[in-house]
């Protein structure tokens, strides 16, 4: 399928280019001393990676430890609901082990670092899911695991850290600045130029520089490839439209892949928080420009002195203020569709899947809900597919404490 001039058909032989550019947004925009190993770390996975030896040992290990495939179910209920006849359907990434779709990259950069001879994983986590898929993944593969966390984080955050403790896994707090996601950035980089001989550093979602946003697509690919087949097998056609929430973009990136060559309208859900003034928001290709930070060029939210701003959403996984540069680069070609959600369309999509279909989706995947079924109302028509991509356990107190239960309606 050829679209503004992109062919589709060969899509992911061309993008990223060899110097990791989707159009003009990604590359490798980082101290010199580390260049090298992200060119190692590039090398080995175009050798090791490609390896049948390595994807058939990934595709054991998603079989036998993750629990994949992980299911697609039909939403009947929520579709009676809306009643104007669209169905809506969810890729059950929340059933897949740790509970979201993290660990598909993770068990990824952790068996690539096996290959390599790496001893250690180093990574920084804001919220802590991240550092529960890496640290499952390290123990899984015997590796060492160091997660750079700030001291607020480990405060607001102490189910996961305990996880990522129990897993034996090693949280180093962060004391300076504002002692949060970026502070631990900075530390968690800083302790890789000095270990990257020992070390990997892996990143959370399809962010960072160059191979990053490459490898963490192609390792959550499988969520759309999947997701293709089981939905042509369920319902013999493809869906009319495929949506997903965007926060760096990784369970986007991955579902999308599976339909970009097809004739699916395809949209990517970026929390609108408490409204469109900056720093309410965390809407970076709604609201952004164009600039470079942690090591690539995306479309990003800017302050006044062109620094990333200040961001906010309820869901603590979708608060950062750019987006991986392949989402940059399909929004600038048009050929997904940005768009946004608030806080309280959000919690009301939480509590109709929880009391309609029974499943607790994490509030960062209720996103995603919500904009479907704002979706199916405008449609009329057709079936629509949701990425679930996390469960919402560790979102309950919050939503009790913040929004309080609903009045049960009989
Ligand atoms: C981290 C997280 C996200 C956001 O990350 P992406 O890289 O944008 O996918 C979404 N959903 C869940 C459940 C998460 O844990």
């Amino acid at each position: 399928m050829i679209f503004n001039n992109v062919d589709f058909d060969t899509y992911f032989k061309k993008y990223p280019d060899v110097n990791g550019y989707f159009g003009k947004y990604g590359g490798c925009y980082i101290k010199p001393e580390l260049q090298k190993a992200m060119e190692e770390i590039t090398d080995a996975y175009f050798t090791i990676a490609k390896s049948t030896r390595f994807i058939s040992e990934l595709r054991r290990i998603r079989r036998e430890f993750q629990g994949r495939p992980t299911p697609i179910s039909h939403l009947e209920r929520l579709s009676d609901y809306i009643g104007n006849g669209v169905q809506l359907y969810v890729k059950r990434e929340d059933l897949n082990h740790t509970g979201a779709h993290k660990l598909n990259h993770c068990m990824g950069e952790a068996l690539l670092a096996k290959y390599m001879g790496k001893k250690k994983l180093i990574a920084e986590t804001g919220a802590g899911q991240h550092g529960v898929a890496l640290a499952t993944a390290a123990a899984y593969f015997g590796l060492e695991c160091d997660i750079y966390m700030g001291s607020v984080d480990i405060k607001k955050q102490a189910p996961n850290v305990a996880r990522m403790k129990i897993l034996g896994a090693n949280v180093v707090e962060v004391t300076h600045g504002l002692q949060t996601l970026k502070e631990a950035v900075d530390a968690a980089f800083d302790a890789y130029a000095n270990e990257y001989h020992d070390a990997i550093y892996c990143i959370g979602s399809v962010l960072g520089p160059h191979p990053f946003p490459m490898m963490v697509r192609d390792f959550q690919m499988v969520v759309g490839i999947e997701a293709r087949e089981q939905f042509v097998g369920m319902t013999g056609e493809l869906p009319d439209a495929v949506v997903a929430c965007v926060g760096g973009g990784s369970n986007a990136a991955g579902m999308f892949a599976g339909f970009l060559n097809d004739p699916v309208d395809i949209y990517g859900v970026e929390p609108l928080g408490r409204g469109p003034k900056l720093g309410d928001h965390a809407a970076s290709l709604k609201y952004g420009t164009e600039g470079i930070m942690h090591g690539f060029n995306s479309i990003m939210l800017k302050d006044e002195n062109g620094e990333p701003a200040p961001v906010y959403s309820v869901a603590s996984g979708l608060d950062y203020p750019s987006s991986g540069p392949e989402h940059a680069f399909l929004h600038t070609l048009g050929r997904v569709k940005y768009d946004v959600v608030d806080d309280n369309e959000t919690i009301d999509a939480f509590y109709k899947l929880a009391r309609l279909e029974g499943i607790i989706p994490a509030i960062e995947s209720a996103h995603a809900v919500a904009y479907g079924m704002k979706l199916a109302k405008e449609m009329g028509r057709g079936h629509i597919l949701i990425n679930l991509s996390g469960r919402g356990d560790k979102d309950m107190d919050y939503v009790i404490e913040h929004y309080g239960i609903p009045e049960i309606k009989r």
